[in-house]
């Protein structure tokens, strides 16, 4: 999420920047290779997502580990427990004023410090559950797929003679761009609503948080342009979802703000 982090909004646009070269007969004429770049497996997401989450910490300022932040997101993080899905989870913090969280198929979760600032530790632990959930579930893999197969990086993907070859560093950064701001459907929204729900009651936290982070959130859009909003629509409906969900689990849903 980014809140935000989870959406792909930059355009394809922003992703062709790398390939400005590219000629048209070269994007057509590689169908194959666009393919494979298109399916791709789970070891080569993964290899994919190393690289890219690298690329984003390169650029981003992250907390050091003895900082206030890191030090209460490895609370967060074990409350939360170490994978997805098995998958090993590796946690840090981007220092910035944007509100955004995001989780990679690799297990690379970053959560920014303006969003620790605005949410206190059990709003956190339900949002990057939902960003867990949008990995579990393989939102972030076909989120990946469709960035590779609808634009320039397939091409440069696949003539680099085996899918991820060489992505330039700037390619790279696109890619990392689409994964950090991606943009999933409502529907998948609410599934990794619902995720992040059944891990938090399996983790023994309170579920409440799911609720209040939305209507902070919601809050925070109305008041500044924010692209939260964006990714997460209908946030409404989708804390009443969570509400509805808590009084059937016979669980007291938080007061409306
Ligand atoms: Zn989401």
């Amino acid at each position: 999420m980014k809140m935000r982090a989870i959406l792909l909004s930059l355009g394809t646009a922003a992703l062709l920047t790398g390939c400005q070269n590219m000629d048209q007969n070269g994007l057509l004429s590689s169908g194959a290779e666009a393919y494979q770049a298109y399916s791709l497996s789970d070891a080569q997401v993964k290899t994919l997502s190393d690289e890219a989450c690298k690329e984003q910490d390169s650029k981003a300022s992250l907390a050091p580990a003895n900082s206030t932040y890191t030090q209460r997101l490895n609370k967060i993080a074990s409350a939360l427990g170490d994978n997805i899905n098995g998958q090993p989870v590796n946690y840090k913090v981007y220092v910035t004023k944007d509100v955004n969280a995001f989780a990679m198929a690799n297990g690379c979760i970053r959560v920014y410090s303006g969003l620790m600032d605005m949410m206190n530790d059990n709003e956190v632990e339900a949002v990057i559950g939902h960003e867990m959930g949008h990995v579990a579930l393989g939102h972030v893999k076909r989120g990946m797929q469709v960035a590779l197969g609808t634009n320039a990086l397939r091409v440069a993907a696949a003539s680099a003679g085996g899918v991820l070859g060489n992505l330039s560093q700037s390619q790279l950064g696109a890619l990392g761009e689409k994964l950090v701001n991606a943009q999933f459907s409502q529907r998948q929204e609410a599934e990794a609503d619902d995720y992040s729900y059944d891990l938090l009651r399996k983790r023994g936290i309170n579920p409440s948080g799911l609720v209040t982070s939305f209507e902070k959130l919601a809050k925070q859009d109305a008041g500044r342009q924010s692209s939260m909003f964006d990714d997460h629509p209908a946030s409404e409906a989708r804390a009443q979802h969570i509400r509805d969900r808590m009084k059937a689990d016979g669980l007291q849903p938080p007061a409306a703000q």
